[in-house]
């Protein structure tokens, strides 16, 4: 057996992992691979990153997977060489279709190249497949679409079919002692948005920054790695959100199928309201303009967007008519001030935070704002507030300067949700 200390950059293709090297406190230190030849190699590592994809190596071994219960879908796909585009300007977009029994991607690739895929309901799907087997259970799949049927019409199966199922999980921890998952190896969402490919890079540039915020300030490791985490978990649940949202709100198809995925009872509350909180009212990115303007969502998804909207709009309109002095502002319940690492501009860097329910990660502060948030405890006027926030400040510009800039702090704060109520403003 070969033993190494892994240093710099070093590619070895062909080798397969097999198992992490651990000390007696269960930190990772290493990893042992296979060579194509057999030889067994250990190599040590301050850090053992896994990026192993859905085989998830270190998940699996520490048991950390927990499979998501909502989108118990099963997927068969293939490769066609052939299959007609959508029109200009949409040729290299992916297409989505639902029928009765689930939906299909069709994704363009390059040398003529599409990936088709179906997804059904896992339970009903695999005693079909199990019946049919792969090939005729994807081609009756496509023979109840109408467009992506049409889109096969002369195209020649070059790959496949594969089958998946049941692959949406997350793991309970991403980082621990020596070691640090990424990408599918740490979590993977149903596939309807695409979103695999930009959840492993940027958990992969996160992990990078993490792992060199560590090896240069070592205060910085444990923090690090717990806010790499949130971060992660954060844009996991976002297309989460998103996915169960579409599901929900496909009024296309009258099935078992797609009735079982309106029922959103069994989502994570939390996770819906912090998506909610977080996209009302902003313009919607890429992937939420579709779910958002086209889907018909359920009533009580869209009162949640309504509610949120509008507390947003009439915040707005109270600071707008003008912050008295008279009034005392209050931070939300359990918004508090934290000194933690964030990820800004490709790195972690420590900041003053003011985490709450509906931003665990914490939304970076000045150090000038966060003295302020520092003078906000419920007793004070914001005339009160202000007056000692300038204290010994001599130079009357510099003064009128700072009371603009801390009641226009106050103002966002407010409009946020991070100051709760403004007593002595009526409702
Ligand atoms: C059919 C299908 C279609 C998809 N379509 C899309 C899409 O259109 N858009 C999108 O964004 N995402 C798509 N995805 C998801 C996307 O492919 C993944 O989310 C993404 O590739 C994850 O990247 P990763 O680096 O974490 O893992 P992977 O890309 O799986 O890479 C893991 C690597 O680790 C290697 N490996 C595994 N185990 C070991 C081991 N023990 N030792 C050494 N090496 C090992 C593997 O060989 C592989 O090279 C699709 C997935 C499937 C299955």
């Amino acid at each position: 057996m070969e033993n190494a200390r892994a240093t710099g950059v070093d590619i070895r293709e062909g080798a397969n992992a097999f198992e992490a090297i651990t000390d007696q406190d269960h930190a990772v230190r290493g990893v042992r691979y296979r060579r194509e030849d057999g030889e067994v190699v250990a190599v040590e590592a301050g850090t053992v990153v896994d990026a192993s994809g859905q085989s998830a190596l270190l998940a699996r071994a520490m048991n950390l997977r927990t499979w998501d219960t909502f989108f118990q879908n099963l997927a068969v796909y293939a490769y066609y060489r052939g299959a007609k585009r959508l029109p200009s300007p949409d040729e290299t977009n992916i297409f989505i279709e639902s029928y009765e029994q689930g939906w299909t991607w069709t994704i363009p690739l390059k040398d003529d190249l599409a990936s088709v895929g179906a997804i059904v309901d896992s339970e009903a799907g695999q005693s079909i497949l199990t019946e049919l087997g792969p090939s005729e259970f994807l081609k009756r799949q496509i023979s109840q679409t109408v467009r992506t049927a049409d889109m096969l019409s002369n195209a020649e199966l070059m790959d496949g079919p594969h089958v998946i199922r049941d692959w949406s999980y997350t793991t309970n921890r991403m980082v621990g002692d020596g070691w640090i998952l990424l990408g599918d190896a740490a979590c993977f969402v149903d596939p309807l948005f695409s979103s695999g490919v930009h959840l492993a890079l940027m958990s992969a540039v996160m992990a990078a920054a993490c792992i060199h915020a560590g090896k240069t300030d070592p205060t910085m490791r444990v923090p690090a790695g717990m806010v790499y985490e949130q971060l992660y978990r954060k844009e996991y649940a976002h297309f989460r959100e998103l996915a169960s949202l579409f599901y929900a709100s496909n009024r296309t198809e009258e099935s078992y199928y797609w009735q079982a995925r309106r029922l959103l009872g069994d989502t994570d509350v939390g996770a819906r309201e912090s998506f909610i909180r977080a996209v009302a009212g902003q313009p919607p990115r890429g992937y939420e303009r579709a779910v958002l303007s086209r889907g018909e969502l359920p009533f009580d998804i869209s009162d949640m967007f309504a509610g949120v909207e509008s507390d947003k709009r009439l915040r707005e309109a109270r600071v707008e008519s003008g912050l008295t002095p008279d009034l005392v502002p209050r931070m939300a319940d359990e918004a508090r001030l934290e000194r933690r690492p964030i990820f800004a501009e490709g790195e972690f860097q420590w900041s003053i935070v003011l985490a709450s329910p509906a931003r665990p990660e914490g939304a970076p502060l000045s150090n000038f704002v966060a003295a302020l948030v520092n003078q906000v405890d419920g007793q004070r006027n914001i005339g009160q507030i202000l007056a000692a926030f300038t204290e010994g400040v001599e130079d009357p510009e510099q003064v009128k300067q700072a009371r603009e800039m801390a009641l226009n702090a106050i103002g966002i704060l407010y409009v946020d949700g991070a100051i709760d109520g403004l007593k002595g403003l009526s409702d």
